[in-house]
């Protein structure tokens, strides 16, 4: 088998992994690189059998549309519907490749390649770790997990149950030089929503993404024990009814906690689209809020919300009862060095408003150091790949047989 570390070797995202053996080619992930100093890998050219997409976040398959068209994509079905809805959000046109499914634990092969995808716990839902199998060689991919968020008992079962004869194992390392000790878990990011809400005089703007289901997990569970309602707007709606898929259990847009909040645009893409979205736009408007209702009660509200929405917070900024602002994501993104994205600069700006109540709120979607080492333990491979990580070269002083592989480098296993 032969490896080459086309993107990811030394930057958290842009993962891109070739793998070859006898007549067929396999990439794995084709991340759009997160850092703007990161030049994006080429993929125009390269004719592969196929595509084996992780998890559906932007530095994994940002960069699949650029592959050859035709190229087969394997990718969890979930995913695939939540890259889908954000095309369509975005008014973008749906990718057209050659898209597969596969599902949890189910071996299936690809020309040479035998694959089994495991599901993982990540801030991300329908990603996968994948265990590839060619010539008799055995490598494991992590893709990005954790063990702190609310499906670490696969992560648990991993360490538990570990999979045997690894020759090499592609290890992510994002939390190298981070720590998650503020927020440890899921469990206590709920906790600070709670106590946040739990006697506001106003209302609440949670700021996540509308992909990351165990943070609205969290909102509504918060917003159920302070009584509160939880208010969404239609592109999260539709993303909830795509979990419809594989569960029941995850809070849907007709539970009786939540609200829709329909914005002129959103609702502009679901007219222009009625065979796509279905009755999906009929039963939405069941439990809608309206903007007034909103105004004449907040303290009854926790609106899960966007770095976008800062104009729609300031409507209800005022000094005497600050409006609550709960930041739920990676800070960086309203750090200087990495703004740029729109609203981060007035975002970042509340910190210092008296007429804001300013609150973290965050766990990574990354597994931090000691997992890491329990996981590596666990799978004790022959040799140890770093990727996804800013930290390479403190992987040999964590985990044992690390091998550092170099963007670009081929090599024989
Ligand atoms: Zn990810």
């Amino acid at each position: 088998m032969k490896v080459t570390i086309l993107k990811g070797s030394h930057e958290i995202g842009g993962n891109c992994i070739q793998l070859s053996s006898g007549k067929t080619t396999l990439l794995l992930d084709a991340g759009l690189p997160l850092s703007a100093d990161s030049q994006p890998v080429d993929l125009s050219h390269l004719i592969v059998d196929a595509l084996l997409v992780s998890h559906p976040h932007q530095d994994h398959f940002g960069l699949m549309a650029s592959l050859p068209p035709g190229t087969p994509v394997y990718i969890g079905r979930l995913a695939r519907s939540l890259i889908d809805a954000t095309q369509v959000f975005l008014g973008k046109d749906r990718y057209a490749l050659d898209f597969h499914d596969f599902k949890a634990w189910q071996t299936f092969t690809i020309g040479d390649f035998t694959i089994t995808p495991y599901l993982v716990d990540h801030s991300a839902t329908d990603a996968y770790a994948f265990l590839i199998e060619a010539e008799g060689k055995r490598l494991f991919y992590s893709g990005d997990l954790r063990s702190h968020g609310r499906k670490g008992v696969l992560f648990e079962n991993l360490v538990k149950r570990p999979i045997r004869d690894i020759d090499v194992l592609f290890l992510e390392g994002t939390m190298l030089h981070r720590t998650n000790d503020q927020f440890p878990d899921e469990t206590a990011v709920e906790n600070t929503i709670f106590q946040t809400i739990r006697q506001q005089k106003n209302i609440s703007f949670l700021l996540s993404s509308s992909q990351n289901i165990d943070r609205i997990v969290s909102a509504y569970r918060a917003c159920k024990r302070a009584d509160k309602l939880l208010v969404i707007d239609i592109y999260t709606a539709w993303v909830l009814e795509q979990l419809r898929q594989i569960t029941q259990n995850t809070p849907a847009m007709d539970w009786p906690e939540v609200r829709i909040f329909a914005r002129h645009s959103q609702d502009e893409i679901l007219k222009a689209k009625p065979d796509y979205f279905g009755d999906f736009r009929k039963r939405l408007y069941l439990n809608r809020v309206r903007r007034e209702e909103l105004h004449a009660t907040p303290e009854s509200f926790l609106y899960f919300a966007k770095m976008s929405s800062f104009r729609f917070i300031d409507e209800f900024k005022n000094a005497a009862a600050p409006v609550n602002v709960i930041y739920s994501q990676w800070l960086g993104y309203i750090d200087r060095k990495h703004a740029g994205q729109f609203g981060s600069d007035e975002i970042s700006a509340y910190r210092g408003d008296p007429a804001v109540n300013f609150v973290c709120a965050h766990t990574s979607g990354h597994a931090p150091v000691g997992d890491l080492q329990r996981l590596a333990a666990a799978l004790n491979p022959r040799m140890l790949v770093p990727i996804h990580t800013e930290h390479g070269e403190d992987f040999s002083h964590i985990f044992a047989n690390v091998v550092r592989l170099n963007d670009g480098e081929t090599w024989s296993l």
